[in-house]
This record gives structure tokens, C-alpha cells and sequence, in this order.
């Protein structure tokens, strides 16, 4: 059977270790995207459990799934702006904070929040970087209008996300100084900007907490952070993908496996024939976003180790580790098993993220 394996214990190990380092600060747990691939509700589930008491998603419809399931009472922060009349029916229906990015948002909101006579609370978003969601530092003016005249809505926060906390230091900090000045300008205008918040995973192990008011945090919980200190953090990566072996056969010398006939034997060789594909997420990790030069060098240098060192994907087979051979097809993979007792059924695990692994397939937690 195809699964998605989540290990308890290294998943809450994280929480602890996310917990500890946001002190006394409030953690909102971001569950959005399926939860990182962990599964939406029993993602948020395992997050109560272990005490976290804030969440957020990026859809309103995630928040309507989260309040339907019936055990989450707390605070559900949605994470972009308001775009529709849908958005905002389910924010309200689900007493959900939204997000306003900029004065059409808090218009829409308003006037939606007026036609069901509620109270609608949300948070400011600042774009201080990321291009995405936001007023400018600068457009205090408007925000303030919205404290003056759209009485239906409750401002209880105000937040940024930072664009590259895993990387730069100095371009966070300017954009945390850019929340902070907006905040003050609020203040000093005579609104209240509630609660502050900005850090995300990479921020709370390599930033400066003192500043802001709570943390948003998602990857950390998977230990899968894009740099290397997790090491020195404690967090494990958390997750791996299992299924069964469908079939098990001898090719000759000479004979070749897979799309391009891309491996050909070089000796008779023992293959596993594997499940598990790109569709449901294997090998399709990597992202070549190639902007700046220093990327394109990062990933040329990684193309070339793996030229060099030939490494290859491995899976793993009654607690061996088994090359891939040939390319990896959409449902299906080929392992080289010479040597390895292997029989059709047996179990196969892959390495795969969560955020990778199909949604189709089932999330079990041991
Ligand atoms: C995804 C997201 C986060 C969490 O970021 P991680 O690096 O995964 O912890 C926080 N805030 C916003 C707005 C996000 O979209």
C-alpha cells in the first residue's frame, strides 16, 4: 500500500524545539499547503496537542475545513488578502482572521462585514519585500482610514513576511525596522496595531525575536529548514513515503531500463520494479529558480559533484539502501536489488518531502 509515513516522535521532538526557542512568544502554527503535506486537520490536530494555540492557513476554505472538523476553537489567521466575495463569506462563516493588504481589501471586507452585520477581525499586512500582499510602509495615511471609518472591522494585528531570513541578515532587518517604524507611525496616529509578528521558521533560529509580539512557524515543524544550522538545532526531518514492491526480475547484460533507455546493464542485474513515480513526488524535489548568478553557480556546482561522485537516488528495501536505475517515471521507479533478498510485496521506502508527496496519498502518523 502507497502511504505517506509522519513519525510522531520526531514531529513533536520539533514542536518542542520550536517551543523552547520562541520562549514566550506566541507561535501561530502555519498549516497551509495540506498542512506542508502533512495533512491539514491531522497536522492541526498534532499541533494542539502539543500546545500550539494559534493557526494559519493561506485559504479561507482551509479555515472552514479546520472549524467543520470540530476541534479547533482557537484564533485561524488567513495569510492573504481578501480577493472575492467567497473569501470573505468563508472568513466570516468560519470567524477567521483575514488578512488586508491594501484599501480595496479593507473596502470589500467592510462592506461584507456591514451586509452580515458582523464584526470582522483582521491583521495589516506590510510589504516590505516580497512583492506580495501588502500596503507599503509608506501608505500609513490609509491604513489609519481604516481605524476611522470601517467600524466592522477589529485591526487586532499587524505583520510582514520576510523574503530571505534563511540567507540575509542586514536585508531582514531592514525589513523588520520597516514594520516596526510602520507600527510606531500607527501608534502615534492614535491606532493600536495589536499584535506585531514577522518571524517565520528560519528567522526564529537565526533572528532577533525581542522586536515583535509572535511567530509564524511551518517548515521548522518538518525540519526541513533551507540552511544548514539545523543540525545544531535538533530538528529532524519528518516524513518518508513507503510502498510495495510490484514486481522482481533478472535483466541481462546489455539490456536497458526505462524512458530514454538511460541505464543499461553493465552485469545480469537483480531489479525491483517500484510503485512510486514523479506523480507521487519522487526525485522532483530540487527547483531550479535561477535568478542570480550565485545560484546558477550553486546549482552548477551541484551538477557537476553529482557528475563526478556519481550519486544517485537510492530506496530503501528491508533496511538496505538500493540504487535507482534509469530515470524515474511518472508511477513507477526501477531499484538495482543484486544482492539484496527482495520479494515482490516487500516494503519500499523513499525518501520524499512532504510538501512533494501527492496529496492523493494517504498521511499515516506512527
Ligand atoms: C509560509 C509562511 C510562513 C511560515 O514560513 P516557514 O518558513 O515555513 O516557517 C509564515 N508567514 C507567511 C506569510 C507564510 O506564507
Amino acid at each position: 500500500m502507497k502511504a505517506y509515513i509522519i513519525e510522531k516522535d520526531k514531529l513533536k521532538n520539533n514542536i518542542d524545539i520550536v517551543k523552547k526557542r520562541a520562549g514566550d512568544k506566541p507561535i501561530y502554527g502555519v498549516i497551509k499547503a495540506g498542512g506542508y503535506g502533512l495533512g491539514l486537520l491531522q497536522f492541526a490536530r498534532m499541533l494542539r496537542d502539543e500546545g500550539i494555540d494559534r493557526f494559519a492557513v493561506t485559504e479561507p476554505s482551509d479555515a472552514i475545513r479546520l472549524r467543520m472538523a470540530g476541534f479547533i476553537d482557537e484564533e485561524i489567521l488567513v495569510m492573504r488578502s481578501v480577493a472575492t466575495e467567497g473569501d470573505v463569506s468563508d472568513i466570516i462563516d468560519a470567524h477567521a482572521i483575514a488578512t488586508i493588504g491594501s484599501y480595496n481589501d479593507a473596502m470589500l471586507l467592510s462592506g461584507l462585514a456591514e451586509k452580515h452585520s458582523e464584526i470582522v477581525e483582521a491583521h495589516i499586512k506590510i510589504d516590505t519585500g516580497m512583492g506580495r500582499y501588502g500596503f507599503l510602509p509608506e501608505e500609513t495615511e490609509k491604513i489609519a482610514q481604516i481605524y476611522r471609518f470601517m467600524k466592522r472591522i477589529n485591526i487586532t494585528g499587524l505583520y510582514t513576511h520576510f523574503s530571505c531570513a534563511f540567507a540575509n541578515k542586514k536585508m531582514t532587518k531592514q525589513q523588520l525596522d520597516r514594520l516596526l517604524e510602520t507600527a510606531q507611525t500607527l501608534r502615534n496616529a492614535g491606532c493600536n496595531p495589536g499584535c506585531v509578528h514577522a518571524g517565520n521558521s528560519s528567522f526564529l533560529f537565526r533572528g532577533d525575536l525581542s522586536s515583535t509580539d509572535a511567530v509564524r512557524i511551518g517548515s521548522a515543524f518538518l525540519g526541513r529548514l533551507p540552511f544548514r544550522a539545523k543540525a545544531n538545532c535538533g530538528l529532524q526531518p519528518v516524513g518518508y513515503a513507503r510502498c510495495d514492491v510490484a514486481e522482481v526480475r533478472w535483466l541481462a547484460e546489455g539490456q536497458t531500463v526505462g524512458y530514454g533507455a538511460a541505464y543499461r546493464c553493465k552485469k545480469p542485474t537483480r531489479i525491483a520494479v517500484i510503485p512510486f513515480g514523479y506523480t507521487d513526488g519522487f526525485g522532483v524535489a530540487r527547483v531550479n529558480d535561477i535568478f542570480r548568478f550565485r545560484d546558477k553557480l550553486r546549482y552548477l556546482l551541484h551538477d557537476v559533484k553529482l557528475l563526478f561522485m556519481r550519486k544517485r537516488m537510492y530506496v530503501t528495501i528491508r533496511g538496505r539502501r538500493a540504487p535507482v536505475l534509469g530515470h524515474i517515471g511518472m508511477v513507477h521507479c526501477v531499484a538495482d536489488i543484486t544482492g539484496i533478498q527482495c520479494e515482490v510485496g516487500d516494503e519500499v521506502v523513499l525518501d520524499v518531502s512532504p510538501l512533494y508527496a501527492n496529496p492523493l496519498i494517504e498521511r499515516i502518523y506512527e
